[in-house]
């Protein structure tokens, strides 16, 4: 697995994924992809939800252009 930049340590690995960042950056980044809560509620990470860049907090929200790290 890659190293992971600064900005992205700490985050559980499941939550990751590499997005265009949009925002300020305007190059690839690592997000975080948005919990959300389920029937019970439970919390459960919303793949077609948003991603959150580390960097600059744009929100990405076409999840298929998600990469998986
Ligand atoms: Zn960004």
């Amino acid at each position: 697995m890659p190293k992971l930049p600064q900005y992205a340590s700490g985050i559980p690995h499941n939550r990751l994924v590499e997005i265009t960042c949009r925002g300020n950056c305007n190059c690839g980044r690592i997000a975080k992809i948005a919990e959300t809560k389920d029937s019970e509620g439970g919390t459960v990470i919303d793949t077609k939800g948003y991603a959150e860049c580390l960097f600059c907090g744009y929100r990405a929200t076409d999840f298929s252009n998600w990469r998986r790290i």
